[in-house]
């Protein structure tokens, strides 16, 4: 049986979003419906809405949620009715070359489900299509039973929602893809939700040193108290390079991430890291026709740069990030900023823009 759910409806690329009673289809065979209770807004919706990221329209955008399972559809015996679930955009169908292989998170149905026409929701009888395959822009919707994942109830979903986009990127990259050592110096480009959460988890794995730097100087102190041990605005610095090699103690730093997606900060972080060890990261989305002008010179001696999508987390990592919300080793109130209900999403995606918000969080509850 088909129900109705509100959700926010983005009609065409640069327009508010539109808040409307849609149709939500039944859980198919493996899929899952999920009541939300909580949903972040990621900057990768923003680049949706900007056109930035290539996708048709009518859309609902939504990526970052939280909920309870309400059904599930044929066959899926890992989830029931009531189980506290995040969904995750990164699938992990565990049958794909892919995943079989054990290296990566990148699921082959990920492109597949990326911006397809088939989708559980529709307006009027015409399909508006479910942005990542999750759209949690929505009181409810339906998810395949390999993007979802068990949490821990007790964490609050207003607070813990962003780890499974922005957050588990941040934390992801640190803890998982760079593996920061103890001792280290690091540097984090952008002090957004997922700047924050790298710069976390470059503290939970012991970094000694960790270099935050943004041109925002009100984000100095949410940086340290994520763990941030020196703040750094590029306009106060004459040599940025130079001055993070001085800081490092050495010849470089060990670790530098990109969380902004800049060419040029990417360049920045692979001269300023150690010339035989260091590990420079892509963290933040670029544009897809960006080039990075590095030196191989520069890589020749033995740095590395590389990058990560989502932290390298698949989605048996989130229940771990979401225990350590519980616990309070993960600070997510230096994350999430504001908490709106659906009705104000538009000036959610405003605070975004200005730079007002960190993170602003969609409650259903609200
Ligand atoms: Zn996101
Ligand atoms: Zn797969």
């Amino acid at each position: 049986m088909a129900v109705k759910t509100r959700a926010a409806i983005a009609f065409a690329p640069g327009q508010p979003l539109v808040v409307r009673e849609v149709d939500l289809a039944d859980p198919g065979p493996g899929q899952v419906m999920v009541r939300l209770l909580a949903s972040g807004l990621c900057h990768s919706d923003l680049h949706a809405i900007d056109g930035i990221i290539a996708h048709d329209f009518p859309v609902i955008l939504g990526h970052e949620g939280i909920g309870d399972v309400v059904r599930v559809g044929a066959g899926v015996t890992e989830f029931a009715a009531g189980d506290r679930v995040m969904p995750y955009l990164m699938p992990d169908c565990g049958q794909c070359p892919n995943c079989l292989s054990g290296r990566t998170n990148l699921c082959v149905e990920y492109g597949r489900r990326f911006n397809s026409p088939t989708s559980p929701f529709s307006l009027d009888g015409v399909a508006v299509r479910q942005f990542l395959a999750l759209g949690t822009f929505a009181e409810m919707t339906v998810v395949a039973a390999d993007s979802l994942v068990k949490i821990n109830p007790a964490a609050s979903p207003e607070q813990a929602c962003s780890i499974g986009c922005g957050v588990a990127t941040g934390l992801g990259s640190a803890l998982l893809r760079a593996r920061v050592t103890p001792g280290s110096s690091v540097a984090v480009f952008g002090m957004g939700g997922v700047g924050l959460s790298t710069v976390q988890g470059a503290a939970m794995a012991g970094a000694a040193r960790i270099i935050a730097i943004d041109t925002n100087p009100a984000r100095e102190a949410l940086a340290r108290r994520c763990g941030a041990t020196d703040f750094l605005v590029p306009a106060a610095v004459d040599n940025m390079i130079a001055t993070l090699i001085a800081l490092s103690g050495s010849f470089g730093l060990d670790f530098a991430f990109d969380c902004v997606g800049r060419p040029e900060l990417a360049e920045l972080a692979l001269e300023a890291v150690h010339p035989a060890w260091g590990v420079a990261m892509c963290v933040g989305v670029m544009p897809s026709d960006a080039r990075i002008p590095a030196r191989p010179s520069a890589l020749l001696s033995g740095r590395t740069l590389t990058g990560s999508f989502m932290g390298g987390a698949k989605r048996g990592d989130l229940p771990g990030f979401v225990d350590m919300c519980v616990s309070g080793e993960l600070a997510m109130d230096a994350i999430v900023s504001h908490v709106l209900a659906l009705d104000e999403i538009n000036r959610g995606f405003a605070m975004m823009r200005s730079g007002e918000a960190v993170r602003s969080v969609i409650s259903y509850a609200e």
